[in-house]
């Protein structure tokens, strides 16, 4: 399956790293959480616990409680219960409260960056360098929208909050998408029970006592771990919004379920995003954004850029450098501060991404996977690029949520235009040209909520990040990810 790289003799051997990695010392783990709940950390009704673990190691970092329906029917009371003061705090006042989360991740980042890393698989330096401050940095724009309300939505009458919001959380960015979820609501007004994903509850459960410390009135936030019953109990329960993030599958049930409740619903899904590079594309610098788009987060990226798209005449030259780059990306432990793959977040992902690599393979696709030692324990799976790929083959439709590429080509813009948009999702899309005008051009008729130009997986929180078809509705960033968090003149929806 591996085909090596030929090198010149007289190339320099490869540079050696050696081993940095980040110490766990900073992070302190109870041997059990319970739920947190009225700003207290208490018991399962359901007398149920489940282990997390790390996925580079397989070992048991902690036991988290798994919440039912009365742990949940509990949790929605607090929430509930806390709504009519925090609606009636003074904007401002609440401000003071998300700003403080805000501070407090900044000073705990390192600690929440570690955690990210033991408990999800990412490598540190993405963790620290792009989970931990961007969740810190959708705190503090939020925080400062929430004594302006009026003025977001100008001549559209008087913002109030939706009032208690379900909130689930997948497992790719376990604390920015909580950070997501919560900012937005906490400074529009409502109350929360958030939902964290069963593999990677540990950093909601320390913002858990970020929340503590920033004494945010008990039953503003409240966290409830499990797996998919207690998100479906979540979905059930007497919420007035649902924000859910995660699979297409499970975001059609939710949709199914709350069809006719009144209960307000955002949804942001899968994505099998196409990468576009044109002919005249700078290619060096579209190598790395082809590698960034595809193998950041060991791909488990909603909006990855899963498809490239590459004009004829670059193939050759593009597909090259690829390979080349390729054999630099260094997998492996996910704290180790040189680390471009970390683990694959679960076993069940891990035989997700074989079988639709099997596929490929079966369905006549080339594969290419460069040399590279993989960890004894723990979920791995190899940086992979796939030619010879048709729009008909699984690897081309699917979405694998993992380090696997699958290349195209396309001969005239149109085809590019027609190719992209072949597939049932519409979350994202990359376009790489020097033309200015193209990119206007691409940008207008790719279905796709984000079109990155010249650069991609980049994030804001000023910047409305949401899908088309079957990547959702509604927008998460920006004045457009606070307005699900809102009612005007008291019910106008
Ligand atoms: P993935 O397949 O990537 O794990 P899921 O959509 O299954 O994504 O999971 C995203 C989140 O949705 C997780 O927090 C998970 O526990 C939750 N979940 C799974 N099934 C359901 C369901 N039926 N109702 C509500 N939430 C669910």
């Amino acid at each position: 399956m591996t085909e090596a790289i030929e090198r010149p003799a007289s190339a320099a051997p490869p540079w050696e790293y050696a081993s940095a990695p980040e110490s766990t010392d900073i992070v302190r783990l109870d041997d059990r959480y319970g739920l947190f709940i009225g700003g207290e950390f208490v018991e399962p009704k359901s007398g149920r616990w489940f282990p997390t673990i790390s996925p580079a190691t397989e070992e048991t970092l902690a036991e988290v409680a798994e919440a039912d329906a009365a742990d949940v029917a509990r949790a929605v009371d607090a929430a509930r219960d806390a709504a009519p003061a925090w609606r009636a705090l003074a904007p401002a006042e609440r401000a003071k409260y998300v700003f403080r989360i805000a501070r407090q991740l900044q000073e705990r980042a390192r600690e929440f960056a570690v955690l990210e890393s033991l408990n999800g698989g990412k490598p540190i330096k993405e963790s620290r360098d792009v989970d931990i401050p961007l969740a810190a940095a959708h705190f503090f724009y939020y925080a400062g929208w929430a004594d302006k309300l009026e003025y977001a939505f100008p001549a559209r009458g008087t913002p109030a909050p939706v009032g208690v919001a379900g909130q689930i959380i997948p497992w790719n960015f376990p604390l920015l998408m909580a950070a997501w979820k919560l900012a937005p609501a906490l400074a529009a007004g409502n109350t929360t029970v958030l939902k964290p994903a069963e593999t990677t509850p540990l950093t909601a459960l320390l913002l858990a006592q970020v929340m503590q410390e920033a004494e945010l009135p008990g039953g503003v936030v409240n966290i409830v771990t499990g797996a998919g019953e207690t998100g479906a109990a979540l979905v059930d329960a007497p919420v007035d919004k649902i924000a859910f993030t995660g699979s297409t599958e499970v975001g059609k049930i939710i949709r199914r379920s709350t069809a006719g409740t009144g209960k307000r619903l955002t949804l942001e899904l899968g994505g099998k995003a196409a990468n576009i590079v044109f002919e005249d594309a700078p290619l060096d610098q579209a190598v790395e954004g082809v590698i960034n788009g595809i193998f950041f987060n060991q791909g488990h990226v909603c909006c990855a850029g899963s498809r490239l798209l590459v004009q004829e005449p670059v193939f050759d030259a593009l597909l090259g450098k690829l390979k080349d780059r390729l054999q630099t990306l260094r997998v492996g432990d996910p704290l180790d501060k040189n680390t471009d793959v970390g683990a694959i977040n679960s076993r069940a992902q891990l035989e997700k991404i074989e079988e639709l690599v099997e596929s490929g393979v079966e369905e006549g696709a080339e594969i290419y996977q460069p040399e590279c030692l993989l960890p004894e324990r723990g979920f791995w799976f190899r940086p992979t690029l796939f030619t010879g790929v048709s729009q008909s083959h699984r690897i081309a439709r699917e979405e694998i949520f993992g380090p696997v590429l699958s290349i195209l080509t396309f001969r005239t813009v149109d085809e590019a235009v027609e190719k992209a948009n072949n597939t049932p999702y519409g979350l994202s899309a990359g376009v790489w040209t020097e033309k200015g005008s193209r990119i206007l051009h691409m940008a207008q008729r790719l279905r796709a909520g984000v079109v990155w130009a010249n650069t991609f997986n980049r994030f804001d929180p000023t910047s409305p990040f949401g899908g088309y078809k079957e990547s959702g509705f509604g927008r998460e960033g920006g004045l457009h990810g606070l307005e699900p968090y809102l009612t005007f003149d008291g019910g106008a929806r």
